[in-house]
């Protein structure tokens, strides 16, 4: 088995206002549960055929996924998660479904890069086609001086609250 870090959710408590277990996600584990999606959610494929999707991964490795402007703590009932991001489905004429794209965008979670073995794992019982890796890989640190969430750009690690500037490490701990 893989090597397995819950996640805790640290982005605004204002948002765990938001947290209610009827507004949890949808759990998918088959083709036709991102169908039952699509129709009780009424999502509508954009002019690529793409439907984005907020996801996370429950602590059952499955995927778990809500509308894209909902947030991730929301998304997973305020539970724990193995990773947390985007995800974009493509819907072809003849009605299968692929993974064109997929990220560890989480600012609620901040997810390793080192999560997607999680989210193989869960996608792989899905059945569906989908990327090699996250298409979108996003470094975050947390700043162990003034807790501010940092995203990593450039390799510069360096706290982005101005009055802190604090080093941030550059290794994963
Ligand atoms: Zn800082």
């Amino acid at each position: 088995m893989h090597k397995q870090i819950e996640y805790t959710f640290v982005g605004d408590t204002e948002l765990l206002r938001l947290v209610k277990s009827e507004w949890k996600g949808y759990c998918i584990t088959s083709v036709a549960d991102i169908e039952y999606w699509i129709k009780k959610t009424y999502q509508k494929p954009d002019t690529n055929s793409e439907i984005t999707a907020t996801f996370i991964i429950d602590l059952e490795y499955n995927l778990v996924i809500h509308d894209r402007h909902s947030e991730h703590v929301v998304c997973a009932a305020g539970e724990n998660v193995l990773s947390a991001g985007e995800i974009t489905f493509v819907l072809l004429k003849n009605k299968t479904y692929f993974i064109s794209q997929i990220t560890n965008q989480s600012t609620g979670y901040c997810p390793s890069p080192k999560s997607w073995d999680m989210v193989k794992c869960a996608l792989e019982k899905i059945r569906i086609p989908f990327p090699d890796f996250f298409t979108t890989a996003f470094e975050f640190r947390i700043c162990g001086s003034c807790g501010w969430i940092n995203v990593i750009k450039d390799n510069y690690f360096v706290c982005i609250n101005n009055e802190c500037q604090n080093q941030l490490p550059p290794n994963e701990n």
